[in-house]
């Protein structure tokens, strides 16, 4: 919060802390502090750049808080209001200092984890998940309420530059998937280079006919489709 300058104030501190009040507005969640989904969606960009480059496997986790809406109604929206704040503060301590997690709508939360292996990235959401479960959040003096969320989890393709909304729809499909299955699940696709969307697929081998490199490749126009190609090793 910035307060109106007093006469003790050097103008140019007063003009400093307006735009670190400004950055974190911009950059930042009011609820629960974590980044925003504008700011979440520059990492992912980032980390995308990183993965053409080097190869390593980076995993999106998006996940989303179950029934939320009924939590909502038994308990008010204040009370639910403590509940994202809680669910955020468990994602904060469950992830590594490499890591980002951001608020990205109102009840969904989503995750990049660079240099995750691809062995390893079940077991990671795994623990996400089984610790949201183990939360006993206190909204009154009186009350405590419990909270599961599922999650969906895409590897970026390797050695290939996807796009961020191509990789999100990869890994909310699988939100999807694991909401339809029962919901308190994980469901990861583990194929980090050929379960890839048909956008991705095009990224990859679209410059054998056009007759650029691949890595240079964007896609034209709305990512749409995103169903994964179903090819299994
Ligand atoms: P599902 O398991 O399918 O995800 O069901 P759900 O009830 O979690 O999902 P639904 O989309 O039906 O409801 C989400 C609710 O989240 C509705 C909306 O009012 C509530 N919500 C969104 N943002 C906020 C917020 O900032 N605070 C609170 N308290 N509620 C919010
Ligand atoms: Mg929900
Ligand atoms: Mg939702």
């Amino acid at each position: 919060m910035v307060e109106l300058p007093d006469s003790r104030v050097h103008p140019t501190e007063f003009v400093q802390k307006v735009i670190d009040g400004l950055c974190e507005l911009s950059l930042k969640d009011p609820l629960t502090g974590l980044a925003n989904r504008r700011h979440f969606l520059s990492v992912l960009e980032r980390e995308i750049d990183g993965v053409a480059r080097s190869g390593e496997p980076a995993l999106l986790l998006m996940l989303d808080i179950d029934h939320f809406k009924s939590i909502n109604d038994t308990h008010g929206h204040i009370a639910g209001d403590k509940v994202l704040q809680a669910v955020a503060k468990c994602l904060s301590r469950c992830i590594r200092p490499m890591d980002s997690v951001a608020r990205y709508g109102g009840e969904e939360f989503a995750v990049v984890l660079p240099n995750c292996l691809v062995s390893v990235g079940e077991a990671v959401a795994e623990r996400i998940r089984t610790t949201v479960e183990s939360l006993s959040i206190s909204v009154s003096p009186t009350v405590t309420v419990k909270a599961t969320i599922s999650i969906g989890g895409a590897y970026a393709p390797a050695w290939v530059r996807s796009t961020a909304p191509l990789w999100i729809e990869r890994a909310d499909n699988l939100l999807y998937q694991a909401k339809a299955q029962g919901r308190n699940r994980v469901c990861i696709d583990h194929q980090q280079a050929i379960a890839v969307s048909a956008e991705e697929k095009n990224l990859l081998f679209g410059h054998l006919a056009l007759g650029e490199p691949a890595w240079l490749e964007r896609v034209n126009g709305e990512p749409g489709g995103g169903e994964t190609s179903g090819v299994n090793p």
